[in-house]
C-alpha cells in the first residue's frame, strides 16, 4: 500500500467534462478513445480508466502491460496497445489486448499466431505513416497486406488509423493536410479492397481542434483530457485534472549567513524561515525549479523553491507566511501552475504530467 503523503489527486469531474468538451466538437456518431498511457498521464491508469470506462469507446496503451494492468483491474473496454512487440503477442491474445501492427514483422508473426491457435475474427489494428515516420506501414504496402487478409479468417481489421506530426502547429497546416490525404488514400483502400470496412482515425487532442473535418470514426484524446489544448484559448475550456499535493514536514529558522540545502545554493541574507516538503526531482520536479524559480502555495501564498532541488525533498521560503508543520502544500492545482513549472522545466506538459512519479500516491477524486 502506497501511503506516502505527497498525493496526486486526479479530478474525475475534470476528466468527464474535459471529454465532454471534445464531444461537443465532434459528430454524435464519432468513437471517443481515451489515451491512458504511461499511467494515464503520469496519473493512474486503472483509477482513470475504471472512471471512465462507461463514457468512452476504447482506451489506448503504449505497451502491452500497460493494456494488462487494465485487464487485471477488470476493465472490459476495447483496449488498443500502440506499441507492442513480437514478444508480447500472446499476452496480447491472452488478455484480450487490440494490438496495432506496424510492420510486416509484426504482422506476419500475429498472423502466424492467429492461425495456429486458431482465433477467429481477432481484432487487430493497422496503422500508417502518413509523414511522422515513427511507427506505420507505407502506402505501398497495402496490396501485400490485403492479400493476406484475404486469405484468412483468423485476424480482422478493426481499425486502420495513422497520426499526425504537427496538428497543433498551423503553420504546418500544409504538411498535415498532406498527411491528411495520405490517409485518406490509405483508407480508400481498404475500403475498396477489403469486402468490410474497417474504422479509420487520425485525430489526437489538437488534430480535433484543428482539424475536426478529419474525425472519421473515432478520435483519440490524449492531452485534452488531462487539461490542456495545445493552445491556450483551448486550455481556458478544460478543467485541471492533475493536483499534487504535500506537507510541511519541518519549519527551519535561517540566521542571515546560513544556508539551506545541497551545496548551500541558498545563502540568508536576512533571518528567515524554511518549509521542507517531502517532494523531489526523484518525484518528477526538475531540478530547473530549484533557486527560486519554482514556487508551491502555502495558505494561498507563494512559497519560493530556495536552493536545489533535492531527490526527495524541496525546501521553500516561508519568511513571510504563517503556516505550521503538517500545513498542506499545494505543488500544483490549476494549468496556470502546470504550464509555469513546464515553461521554467524548458519542456512540454506532456513532460511535466508524464514525469510524475509513481512513488507519489494517486488518487482519483469525483
Ligand atoms: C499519445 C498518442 C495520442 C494522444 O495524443 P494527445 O496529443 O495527447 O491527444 C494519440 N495517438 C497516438 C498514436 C499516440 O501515441
Amino acid at each position: 500500500m502506497n501511503n506516502h503523503v505527497t498525493v496526486l489527486e486526479i479530478d474525475g469531474n475534470a476528466l468527464e467534462h474535459n471529454l465532454n468538451y471534445f464531444k461537443q466538437k465532434l459528430n454524435p456518431t464519432t468513437k471517443i478513445l481515451a489515451v491512458v498511457k504511461a499511467f494515464g498521464y503520469g496519473s493512474d491508469s486503472v483509477q482513470v480508466a475504471s472512471f471512465l470506462q462507461d463514457k468512452v469507446d476504447y482506451f489506448a496503451v503504449a505497451y502491452t502491460h500497460e493494456g494488462i494492468a487494465l485487464r487485471e483491474a477488470d476493465i472490459k473496454t476495447p483496449i488498443l496497445v500502440l506499441h507492442p512487440h513480437i514478444q508480447n503477442l500472446q499476452d496480447i491474445v491472452d488478455y484480450r489486448l487490440e494490438p496495432n501492427l506496424y510492420n510486416f514483422q509484426i504482422f506476419n508473426a500475429f498472423l502466424q499466431l492467429a492461425d495456429e491457435a486458431p482465433l477467429m475474427n481477432y481484432p487487430i489494428h493497422l496503422k500508417f505513416n502518413t509523414g511522422l515516420n515513427r511507427l506505420g506501414f507505407w502506402h505501398t504496402d497495402i496490396p501485400k497486406i490485403i492479400s493476406e487478409l484475404k486469405e484468412t479468417g483468423h485476424i480482422k481489421v478493426q481499425s486502420v488509423f495513422s497520426h499526425l506530426a504537427a496538428s497543433e502547429d498551423l503553420e504546418e497546416q500544409e504538411f498535415t493536410i498532406n498527411q491528411l490525404n495520405n490517409f485518406a488514400y490509405v483508407a480508400q483502400q481498404f475500403y475498396k479492397h477489403l469486402n468490410y470496412e474497417p474504422m479509420l482515425h487520425i485525430l489526437n487532442t489538437s488534430g480535433v481542434v484543428n482539424y475536426a473535418q478529419a474525425q472519421f470514426d473515432m478520435v483519440r484524446i490524449g492531452i485534452g483530457m488531462y487539461g490542456f489544448g495545445n493552445d491556450p484559448k483551448e486550455t481556458a475550456q478544460l478543467k485541471n485534472t492533475h493536483n499534487l499535493k504535500s506537507i510541511i514536514s519541518q519549519i527551519h529558522f535561517i540566521e542571515p549567513g546560513e544556508t539551506v540545502g545541497y551545496n548551500r545554493a541558498f545563502v540568508a541574507k536576512k533571518a528567515s524561515k524554511s518549509a521542507t516538503i517531502p517532494v523531489g526531482h526523484a518525484d518528477g520536479l526538475s531540478r530547473k525549479l530549484g533557486n527560486k524559480k519554482g514556487y508551491v502555495l502555502i495558505n494561498n501564498q507563494k512559497a519560493k523553491i530556495i536552493g536545489n532541488v533535492c531527490m526527495d525533498m524541496i525546501m521553500v521560503d516561508v519568511t513571510k507566511i504563517d503556516c505550521n508543520e503538517g500545513d498542506e502544500v499545494i505543488i500544483f492545482n490549476s494549468q496556470e501552475m502546470i504550464q509555469h513549472i513546464t515553461d521554467v522545466s524548458e519542456t512540454i506538459v506532456y513532460e511535466t504530467l508524464t514525469g510524475i512519479s509513481p512513488r507519489v500516491k494517486k488518487m482519483l477524486k469525483t
